[in-house]
């Protein structure tokens, strides 16, 4: 355990959930895999879709509504609902594509192999600490063993603008009912997890992705309070 700032007094711990506490990379790219698969079969109209299709569709989705990136489920079931309507499909079939599409995305999505330090590491802090989930993604917890530990979870889209943005962290807060620089944030991320939650006043723990370093990282701008390799280490705090 690393520490670049005093640590003060902790009420409360919120937790970014992909890679802060599974590693998400292999479960993204079996999703993805598996999502194309089932929009290409869905539909005759559809065998030929590629990847590259369903990204420029995404992108023009966001070049016509640049907020839509804060809803990540929503932009994906827009990008579905246009492809399968350009692909010649009705309104009606689009809609009840899209819905498919998204239930069979959920699904894989939350394949995630949770390590048993994970449930370990937050048995114990729960113990200790509420804790709060507070992603940008569209992992859930209660579809991968993890949501007995949150005390709520909070999502970019149905629950304010995502990471770095303020709105999150400050909601946590109040639903906590504690100041900010009473809660530990920890993540993985240098922008959206640790400068996100400094600028707003909260602490900041950093679980450093591996073969990286904070001072030969691009997107540093901000010190976190500590930085970990393993999770488990948060331990050392009780
Ligand atoms: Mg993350």
């Amino acid at each position: 355990m690393l520490f670049y700032r005093p640590l003060g007094h902790i009420s409360a711990l919120t937790f970014d959930l992909d890679d802060t506490l599974y590693d998400n990379r292999p479960v993204i790219l079996r999703t993805e895999q598996e999502s194309l698969a089932f929009v290409q079969n869905y539909h005759p109209a559809l065998k030929g879709l590629q990847n590259a299709d369903f990204q420029r569709m995404r992108q023009a989705l966001r070049d016509s509504d640049p907020e839509i990136y804060h809803d990540v489920t929503e932009w994906r079931r827009r990008a579905v609902e246009r492809t399968m309507l350009d692909a010649g499909l009705s309104g009606h079939e689009a809609k009840a594509g899209a819905d498919a599409a998204m239930e069979n995305f959920a699904s894989w999505r939350s394949r995630i192999d949770v390590p048993e330090q994970t449930h370990e590491t937050l048995r114990q802090l729960a113990k200790k600490w509420p804790l709060v989930a507070i992603t940008n993604g569209n992992a859930r917890p209660e579809l991968c063993g993890l949501d007995g530990y949150f005390d709520f979870v909070l999502r970019a889209g149905p629950d304010g603008r995502s990471k770095p943005f303020e709105d999150m962290y400050h909601l946590a807060a109040r639903r906590l009912n504690l100041p900010l620089n009473e809660i530990l944030h920890v993540g993985d991320d240098l922008t959206t997890d640790v400068a996100g939650a400094i600028r707003c006043g909260m602490q900041a723990c950093w679980i450093k992705p591996e073969n990286t370093d904070l001072m030969l990282a691009l997107d540093g701008r901000l010190l976190p309070h500590v930085e970990i390799s393993r999770l488990a280490s948060l331990s050392a705090l009780i």
